[in-house]
C-alpha cells in the first residue's frame, strides 16, 4: 500500500466569480485512485460563502482526478460542491448545470497578467514600459523579461504530466500579459481542465513571490490590453450537419440571449468590451469571418466547409467561469431546432 495526498480542490461561493480552494487528505491505496475509489469528503462552508456558521458542512463530490506533478504521490482530486445530502447540487456549484454532450468540444484560451509588487510583472515602479508592439509572441529580455517564460514552461509541463490537454502558449500584446489553450472534448472536459491548470498556475507562482491578475483590465482605460478566455466551440451537429441556414438561426438565438452570456462571461467586462483592442461592445452582438472585431469570430474553414465545424466567442473575459460559459454557451444551442432547420434550409 501507498500513501497518497489527495488534494480536494473546489470553487468557492464568491460572486461574481469563484476562486479555487483546496485541502489536503491523506489515504492508502494499493495503486493509484480511480474516481470510483475516492470517497466524499468535507468542509466548512461558512468560510467560502457557502453556508451558515450554524448549519455550516458542504460535502465535496470528486468529478475528476490527475495526477499531481509537483507532489510525490500526489493526486489532484477535483470536485463539486454538495448540500449535506451528498446529491443535491449546492447552488455555487455551476458546473452541475452544464448540459450532458459528449458531442461538444470547447476550447478555451486564458489570458492573464503575471503580477508582482501590484504592477505587471517587468513594468517599471512608476510610469509604463515601452509600448505595445513588440511584447505579443515576442523574445528577448527586454520583450518577456527573466522569469515569465520560465514560468510559462514550467506550467505547460505540469499540466501535460497531469494529463490536461494543453494545447499552446504565447506571450500576448501587453508586457507581462500571457495566454494558454485547453481543449477538450464533452461538455465539461475543457472546462474541468482550465479550472485544473489555473489552479497549477497559481501554485506554482507561490514560490516566485508573483500572482496572477486574472482581471480582464487590470490597466484600466489605457493603451494596454485586457485579458480575455475566447471560447472555441462546436457541437456534433455543427460540424458534421450544420450549414448556412442552421448557422442564421444559431446566431440569431445568441442575439436575442445576449445579455445572459454577458452576465456569465466575466465581470467588468464593459470595461474590456470597449470595440478597441481587437474587442466588439458588449451590448451589442455582432459576428463576420475572421473579424477579430466580432462577438463571435466565423474562421474561414467554417464558411469554406459549408458553414460546418467551430466558432470562436470572443467575448468571455480572462476572470469568467468556464463551467457558466459552456453552460450557457449549450444552453443556447439547444434553444435553436436542429431537423427542422436543415430540413428547411
Ligand atoms: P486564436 O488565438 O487565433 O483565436 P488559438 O489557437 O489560440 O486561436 O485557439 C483556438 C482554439 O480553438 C484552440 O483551443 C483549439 O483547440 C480550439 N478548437 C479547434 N477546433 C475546435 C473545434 N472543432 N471545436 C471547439 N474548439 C476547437
Ligand atoms: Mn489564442
Ligand atoms: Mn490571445
Ligand atoms: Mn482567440
Amino acid at each position: 500500500m501507498t500513501k497518497y495526498k489527495l488534494e480536494y480542490i473546489w470553487l468557492d461561493g464568491y460572486v461574481p466569480t469563484p476562486s479555487l480552494r483546496g485541502k489536503t487528505q491523506i489515504k492508502e491505496f494499493a495503486e493509484f485512485p480511480t474516481l470510483e475509489q475516492l470517497p466524499l469528503w468535507g468542509f466548512d462552508g461558512s468560510s467560502t460563502n457557502q453556508a451558515e456558521g450554524h448549519s455550516s458542512d458542504c460535502v465535496l463530490k470528486p468529478v475528476a482526478v490527475y495526477p499531481d506533478p509537483a507532489r510525490t504521490n500526489g493526486v489532484l482530486v477535483l470536485c463539486e460542491v454538495m448540500m449535506p445530502d451528498g446529491v443535491t447540487p449546492h447552488v455555487s456549484n455551476k458546473r452541475a448545470t452544464i448540459l450532458d454532450d459528449e458531442g461538444a468540444w470547447f476550447g478555451f484560451e486564458q489570458e492573464y497578467f503575471f503580477y508582482k509588487d501590484g504592477r505587471p510583472l517587468g513594468f517599471p515602479e512608476t510610469g509604463y514600459p515601452a509600448p505595445q508592439g513588440p511584447y505579443y509572441t515576442g523574445v528577448g529580455y527586454k520583450n518577456v523579461g527573466s522569469v515569465a517564460r520560465q514560468i510559462v514552461e514550467e506550467h505547460l509541463d505540469q499540466c501535460l504530466a497531469a494529463g490536461i490537454n494543453h494545447e499552446g502558449i504565447n506571450a500576448e500584446v501587453a508586457k507581462g500579459q500571457w495566454e494558454f489553450q485547453i481543449f477538450g472534448k464533452g461538455s465539461k472536459k475543457a472546462a474541468d481542465q482550465m479550472w485544473m491548470a489555473r489552479y497549477l498556475l497559481q501554485r506554482l507562482t507561490e514560490k516566485y513571490g508573483i500572482d496572477i491578475e486574472f482581471h480582464c483590465k487590470p490597466l484600466g482605460d489605457t493603451d494596454w490590453n485586457g485579458s480575455g478566455m475566447h471560447c472555441n466551440f462546436s457541437t456534433a451537429y455543427m460540424r458534421e450537419v450544420g450549414g448556412k441556414a442552421y448557422f442564421e438561426a444559431l446566431m440569431a438565438q445568441f442575439d436575442k440571449n445576449l445579455m445572459d452570456h454577458i452576465a456569465v462571461y466575466g465581470p467588468d467586462n464593459d470595461k474590456r468590451l470597449t470595440g478597441k483592442h481587437e474587442t466588439a461592445p458588449w451590448n451589442k452582438f455582432s459576428y463576420g469571418v475572421a473579424d477579430r472585431g466580432a462577438s463571435i469570430r466565423v474562421p474561414h474553414s467554417f464558411v469554406k466547409n459549408d458553414y460546418k465545424g467551430y466558432l470562436e466567442d470572443r467575448r468571455p473575459n480572462s476572470q469568467g467561469d468556464p463551467y457558466q460559459i459552456a453552460s450557457q454557451v449549450l444552453k443556447t444551442i439547444s434553444q435553436v431546432p436542429t431537423a427542422a432547420v436543415s430540413a428547411a434550409a
